[in-house]
């Protein structure tokens, strides 16, 4: 569908036009009127501070902020808002959870950046969890390792995860939040029971699909649009103790794929027999065993791995979980034999590891410990994540893998491909999906030098020519795009909603402006 609110499209460009005239005259004038609020001890205007804050884990892009907000509560932030949304001048504003972000969505060109992490120090909502242990409320700005930890410390979990643990709700939640739990308990926005927001215009709002029902699906997948979430109540389920941690290697992609959509079919949510976990992975040449997915691998096995990625260049990992605790532990290994019967995994090559559930989840993090050690973390990461049709996942491998990585030889840093269900998704959520039942998440999380980052960039534009070149309707997980074009065709038949959306909660367009999706000039 085309535009379907010409007016409004109209006022957005013109107000965005004139927030970037704006910006370039009214610093003074904002800043000392920023002096005067009550909220003014919180602004900080250290160079230090103003640097972090004008750049992301991508380390691409740069924008530099006026000021930057450290709350010790959502009253702090309802305050800097409610003061851009009254001022005759307003400001943006960008909430930054911990700026993991790789193309400055979480940034504020010339307005207030909110580092949301200050109030895990204050009088916010930190992590409480209720007392028949049916769910936690969590600060936005908490991080899931702590939600983790404090949930556990009750034998208590929340279900559905992203691969790295140090996000925040509020930031993830504005996403998807997909990892391999996806496909049995849907992405973390599936796994929300309600949520505080401070919109643009300064209202505190707590909405659940009962009460304000149209502001939490907004703010669900809704990329800092609509407003700041400041609590969010997650569903939580009794924890179990270990996991049964499974890799299985591949040299042909529809047996691979095949072998993915059978598992993921037994799906049920209180299914004890089905999996915990499913991803998948490329083993590539250069470096596939030297990153924060490869310590999975005994040494001994590394020889037998690499000379079968010399042999067929592409080697196509399968990654599965299976929970276990005392009353499961004799039964698990049974279980999990009867769910991998009649796989086509190539002999020889499956590989078993017996962890606690917490090193299971906080498995990326000691891979950070490792790279960061070797200066290998803090680096530019130019990433692209997509949604793929299962109708055209084969397609992809030919054209991506097989030509596109294979011909650049460039791919550094992991390449995850595995599938999920729409059905676990809430369509009136804002995130994008494909229309297919069963469709792919592809994550190449390239990591470059601070010089030749735009080879990697071309390879991913390159990718993405492809696809509309074979007619594959991908859509961008983390996306971004710079024309107002590419958000309308990235939205499809949500657009329409999403500006009604931003037209109802953040009318003056403070909100999130990095992610460049009403305010082109950032
Ligand atoms: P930020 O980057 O700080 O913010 C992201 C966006 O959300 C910005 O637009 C910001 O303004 C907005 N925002 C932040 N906080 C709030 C809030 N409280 N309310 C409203 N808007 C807010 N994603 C997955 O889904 N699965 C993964 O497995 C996964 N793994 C990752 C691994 C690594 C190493 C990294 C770097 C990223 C990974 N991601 C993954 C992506 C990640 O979920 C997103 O980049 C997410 O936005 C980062 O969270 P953050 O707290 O750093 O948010």
């Amino acid at each position: 569908m085309a535009v379907a609110l010409p007016s409004f499209l109209t006022a957005i460009m013109i107000m965005s036009r004139l927030m970037a005239f704006i910006g370039i005259t009214r610093n003074n004038d904002m800043s000392s009127k920023l002096q005067a609020l009550d909220i003014a001890p919180k602004l900080s205007y250290d160079p230090s501070a103003i640097e972090s804050a004008s750049q992301d884990f991508g380390h691409i892009v740069k924008a530099v902020p006026q000021a930057v907000l450290l709350p010790s509560s959502p009253w702090d932030i309802a305050s800097l808002v409610n003061f851009s949304y009254s001022n005759s001048v307003p400001f943006s504003i960008a909430a930054r959870g911990n700026s993991h972000s790789v193309n400055g969505q979480a940034m504020a060109k010339n307005g207030v950046v909110i580092d949301m992490t200050s109030m895990k120090n204050g009088n916010g909502t930190g992590i409480r969890i209720a007392s028949d242990g049916s769910y936690a409320d969590v600060g936005g700005q908490q991080f899931w390792i702590d939600v983790l930890n404090a949930t556990l410390g009750l034998g208590l979990t929340p279900v559905s995860w992203t691969d790295y643990l140090y996000l925040t709700v509020g930031g993830t939640l504005s996403n998807a939040g997909i990892s391999g739990q996806t496909f049995r308990y849907g992405p973390q926005i599936s796994n929300v029971y309600e949520i505080d927001v401070i919109t643009g215009i300064a209202d505190f709002v707590t909405c659940s699909p009962n009460n304000n029902s149209d502001l939490f699906y907004a703010a669900l997948g809704g990329l800092g649009q609509f407003g700041i979430i400041t609590r969010a109540r997650i569903p939580l389920e009794p924890a179990p103790k270990r996991v049964k941690w499974v890799r299985m290697l591949y040299t042909d992609f529809s047996d691979f794929t095949r072998d993915q959509e059978l598992l993921i079919s037994k799906n049920g949510r209180n299914d004890n027999k089905a999996l915990n976990y499913l991803e998948g992975s490329l083993l590539l040449d250069q470096g596939s065993l030297d990153n924060w997915r490869s310590s999975f691998f005994p040494p001994q096995d590394q020889p037998k791995i690499i000379s079968l990625i010399t042999k067929f260049r592409i080697v196509y990992c399968l990654e599965i979980v299976k929970h276990y605790d005392g009353q499961t532990k004799t039964t698990v290994d049974k279980d999990l034999q009867q769910l991998l019967k009649g796989l086509s995994y190539l002999p020889g090559f499956m590989f078993e590891k017996d962890a606690k559930y917490e090193e299971f989840l906080n498995r990326v993090h000691s891979e950070e410990l490792k790279l960061k050690a070797k200066g290998l973390w803090d680096v530019p990461h130019p990433w692209l994540n997509l949604f793929i049709p299962k109708s055209k996942i084969s397609d992809f491998n030919d054209g991506v893998f097989k030509s596109i990585v294979l011909q650049r030889n460039i791919t550094t840093g992991p390449v995850l491909v595995y599938p999920m269900n729409r059905k676990k998704w809430d369509d009136r959520m804002s995130a994008v999906i494909p229309d297919e039942e069963i469709f792919y998440t592809v994550g190449l999380l390239q990591s470059s030098g601070f010089d030749d980052w735009r080879t990697f960039e071309d390879q991913n534009k390159e990718i993405l020519q492809f696809c509309e070149k074979a007619g594959i309707k991908v859509k961008q997980y983390l996306p971004h795009y710079t024309t107002k074009e590419g958000w309308v065709n990235h939205f499809g038949s949500k657009w329409s909603t999403f500006q009604k959306r931003k037209l109802q909660f953040d009318p003056k367009l403070l909100l999130s402006p990095g992610q460049r999706i009403f305010n082109n000039n950032q």
